[in-house]
């Protein structure tokens, strides 16, 4: 049929085209990010105090090495390699070779959802040998010779492994059953699709922390004292229902610090990241490497940090973001139920006629012809999650933190060696946060709206 092979390769042209185009943006407005990074000299006048010369100079030249890189991994894949691969019909080649493999393993080639099983290994195999290259070279070469690399070749090794792994067990079974559901389901197997994803995600919030975090990174809990007691103060006076308190060993991945909590019903965990701390207290200390000496906050800016974070709880900002998350399913799946019989689809990505597997019709919908909705959605969230950000940011400052908040954005941001300066719209298009430098002005004007 000539019009619904035109049909499919104008689908694959109107793929390929806005795929470019995405990435074209990502590219000019990584360019002005750079021309910052290059054209600022001199640190800004509101961390005169804080930032030294010397850290403002590694920050800068960190920022421009991670900014190439950036620029370099997103020619080669996000746009040569996604290009090849989908004009030459590489998923579905994949396919081709998950049916043999099916058949060699004795499995039922009849059966969709063991071809896809196959289907999801092969292509997650090639996935992360793919990435591969550019994580060594991330972690290894560029995090390395700007002294955040704390891994060592046999942790990453195990690491990468381990989360391969994980990332099968989860993802096979949840697969198998959405191809069921899809099934059986009838003309409205949408609605059961929701609600069996709805389900799954809430369960995965719910037993992330506790189950698959441990697996990768040590937890110990925060040891009893001041920090501690003020912690259960502050989240007490909320009535912030607290459960335990974990201090992660980030360290051991990377320097960079932060803090967290979870946990969707009754009791909350809060996870506070041991680069947070000040190097006290700690196990080893002895053993503590020189430039970690003096790094992480003072007690009560972990408080402050805190205070945000729990801002976060109190305003339901948790609560708002999974309700997004569902209403977004839901309209991916009413589209994908509208659209998977649609033939020219799996045409343009390389299949004979009559081969319509579910699976890749979902990943054909979700990914490449929605791409331009979850373009506009994800700066949507971002803008919205900046919003959150000051939300917190209030919050803290009405519980009077709003100096050591600063203090500890500011050390947060040394330590991590970010850079202060950024370009509006790489910022406006990029970051799910504020700049430091637009928090702290934000917290200063507050203070000054207390007064
Ligand atoms: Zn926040």
């Amino acid at each position: 049929m000539p019009d619904e092979l035109q049909t499919s390769e104008i689908t694959l042209y109107s793929i390929l085209i806005f795929l470019v185009l995405e990435n074209l943006i990502n590219l000019y407005l990584t360019r002005r990010q750079i021309y910052v990074y290059e054209t600022s000299k001199d640190v800004p006048a509101e961390l005169k105090d804080a930032m030294k010369k010397e850290t403002f100079e590694k920050a800068r030249l960190y920022g421009l090495d991670k900014a190439n890189f950036g620029i370099f991994k997103l020619l080669l894949c996000d746009i040569a390699i996604v290009s090849i691969e989908l004009y030459t019909g590489f998923i579905a080649l994949i396919w081709a070779r998950a049916v043999q493999i099916t058949q060699q393993f004795g499995l039922n080639i009849e059966s969709e959802i063991q071809v896809s099983i196959v289907f999801l290994l092969l292509i997650n195999i090639i996935g992360t040998f793919k990435d591969l290259p550019f994580k060594i070279y991330a972690t290894f070469v560029l995090e390395e010779k700007h002294g955040f690399n704390k891994q060592t070749a046999g942790f990453f090794i195990k690491d990468q492994i381990k989360s391969f792994l994980v990332g099968q067990v989860l993802s096979i079974p949840i697969v198998s059953a959405i191809i069921y559901i899809v099934q059986i389901g009838g003309d409205y197997f949408f609605i059961w699709l929701w609600a069996f994803m709805g389900v799954v995600s809430l369960l995965l919030i719910t037993i992330y922390p506790v189950y698959i975090a441990p697996l990768f990174d040590k937890f110990r809990p925060l040891e009893d004292g001041d920090l501690k007691k003020s912690i259960e103060d502050l989240a007490a006076s909320l009535k912030f229902p607290l459960g335990k308190l974990f201090v992660v060993e980030g360290s051991k991945r990377s320097a960079h610090s932060n803090a967290y909590f979870t946990g969707l019903f009754g009791a909350k965990r809060i996870v506070l990241f041991d680069t947070l701390l000040l190097n006290k207290g700690l196990p080893d200390d002895s053993t503590l490497a020189e430039d970690e000496k003096g790094k992480g906050c003072e007690d009560k800016e972990v408080l402050a940090v805190l205070a945000h974070e729990l801002g976060h709880w109190k305003l339901g900002h948790i609560r708002k973001n999974i309700i997004i998350m569902q209403v977004q399913m839901f309209l991916i799946f009413i589209v994908f139920s509208q659209l998977f019989k649609y033939s020219p689809l799996y045409q343009a990505v390389g299949f004979p006629e009559n081969v319509q597997p579910i699976l890749i019709g979902f990943l054909v919908i979700a990914m490449y012809i929605l791409a331009p909705y979850n373009t506009l959605i994800s700066f949507a969230m971002t803008i919205l999650s900046r919003r959150f950000e000051y939300q917190a940011d209030e919050f803290a400052n009405e519980l009077g933190f709003s100096n050591e908040l600063g203090e500890a954005l500011i050390k947060l941001n040394i330590d991590n060696l970010g850079f202060p300066v950024y370009d509006w719209m790489y910022s406006s298009w990029n970051h799910s946060h504020p700049t430091l430098l637009q928090r702290l002005e934000r917290l200063k004007a507050l203070q000054k709206k207390k007064r």
